[in-house]
């Protein structure tokens, strides 16, 4: 019972897993450790690529493991990404058996990350284009003000454009948005937020 993770106990005696036994090798108890790295099964993942190569050495707890990656020279986003897909993996096996081949795990960690690297990369270039300083001012009793803007997301050649109705005490009367094909000008976009 020593060699259960607590994570692992606790599921056993909430009846949330009912074997302990690691479902890949069957050979030895799913310890946190066990499940994300050290089993044999995963070897065709963590051989795959030469700076896991620390793969022969011994480590007690999943937290030394990881102690270990990030004071290496590892890429600990992909052993972050890898790591993730191999728990989802394992989770989808209990519920969808057989789930995807071991082999395919690397190749669908690099994919995630570089999918997770774009979406960065648009959220940054997204939010340079916002403009900063900005007051938003209310308007006089009785009135309502419209405020309209459009953000570009020049790599899909898209652009959001979006409109927002305050009264005088700032609370929201009526909001829009739009995803629209990009325009030549932001000018233009703003404009057609007014419509
Ligand atoms: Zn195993």
């Amino acid at each position: 019972m020593t060699l259960y993770s607590g994570l692992l106990f606790n599921l056993e005696c909430r009846y949330v897993v009912d074997d302990p036994q690691c479902p890949l090798c069957s050979q030895h108890e799913e310890t946190v450790l066990h499940a994300l790295w050290s089993c044999p099964k995963l070897a065709q993942v963590w051989n795959e690529d030469n700076q896991w190569s620390f793969k022969d050495m011994t480590f007690h707890d999943f937290p030394q493991l990881l102690l270990h990656v990030l004071n290496s020279e590892c890429n600990v986003e992909l052993f972050a990404t890898q790591v993730w897909t191999v728990w989802f993996r394992r989770n989808k096996v209990r519920t969808t058996p057989p789930g995807f081949p071991l082999y395919l795990i690397a190749q669908r960690a690099y994919e995630a990350l570089m999918e997770y690297r774009a979406a960065q990369q648009r959220t940054i270039s997204t939010r340079s284009s916002v403009r900063l300083g900005a007051r938003w001012s209310p308007p006089l009793d009785g009135w309502y003000k419209a405020n309209f803007d459009a953000v570009t997301f020049q790599e899909d050649e898209r652009a959001g454009i979006g409109v927002i109705w305050r009264d005088s005490k700032g609370l929201v009367m009526a909001s829009a948005s739009q995803n629209i094909q990009l325009m030549s000008s932001v000018v233009e976009m703003e404009a057609l937020a007014t419509i």
